[in-house]
């Protein structure tokens, strides 16, 4: 079994929602007493934030690549970032390391082509739905993208940071998620991606008739996959 190098913390609540995903699925594919092996590296998000808000992609490449490279060298076979947003510096940080980047937007696209998706909406962090690095991920597989209007825009990135990074779940919040991705299907989206890793902890596929895709399940899946088939 290969061992995985997460790069969690960002934010903690939906790392531990990987730890339990990738060896529930290592569990369901080996069996008995099996699970994963997994080196974690867990930030401090507050500086991470830091770098996002004042728009220093550069230092926060800077520091995660260092800690993929100490992954590495603990004896990581793969990296897995454990967020949406901070892949807009995967490639930087790729550039620094010998081994593969399990990349969550290219698991998602794989998994909504694989499903007959042809037009998706996309929720997630306003650097992930407003900017280029996650979205063209999508379109090179072909996928048609629809995002929030400014408001919508506005209002998603809001819960993520003041309240599910920091752990609460809120009804009202809830209530105004389902009513986005109504809009979301209303403008032609046949599924929706839960493009933040936070997001499933508000959101569960039981609350709405439109398929979701959530990018930790996949993202962790993906992950126990490769590391016992490859
Ligand atoms: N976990 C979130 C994501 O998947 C947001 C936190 C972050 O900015 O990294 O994008």
């Amino acid at each position: 079994m290969k061992t995985i190098g997460l790069i969690g913390g960002m934010s903690w609540e939906s790392t531990a929602s990987y730890y339990q995903l990738i060896n529930e699925t290592i569990k369901e594919k080996l069996g008995g007493l099996h699970s994963a092996k997994i080196l974690l590296y867990s930030v401090d998000f507050a500086e991470i934030e830091r770098y996002q808000a004042s728009g220093d992609w550069d230092k926060s490449a800077e520091v995660l690549s260092q800690i993929a490279q100490n992954l590495e060298q603990a004896g990581a076979d793969f990296i897995v970032i454990c967020t949406n947003t901070m892949h807009k510096v995967a490639p930087q940080i790729q550039k620094t390391i010998s081994i593969p980047i399990l990349h969550i937007a290219q698991a998602t696209a794989d998994a909504l082509l694989e499903n007959g998706i042809k037009k998706v909406g996309l929720l997630g962090t306003k650097y992930t739905m407003t900017q280029d690095f996650y979205k063209e991920k999508l379109f090179e597989a072909g996928l048609d993208v629809v995002i929030p209007d400014q408001a919508g825009v506005e209002e998603v990135n809001r819960i993520i940071y003041d309240e599910l990074c920091l752990g609460q779940i809120e009804e009202s919040s809830k209530q105004a998620y389902l009513a986005i991705i109504d809009d979301l299907k209303n403008a032609g989206a046949e599924a929706v991606i839960l493009g933040c890793t936070e997001i499933g902890l508000l959101v569960q596929q039981e609350d709405t008739d439109v398929p979701l895709f959530d990018t930790t399940e996949i993202h962790a899946q993906k992950a126990a996959e490769f590391a016992v088939v490859g």
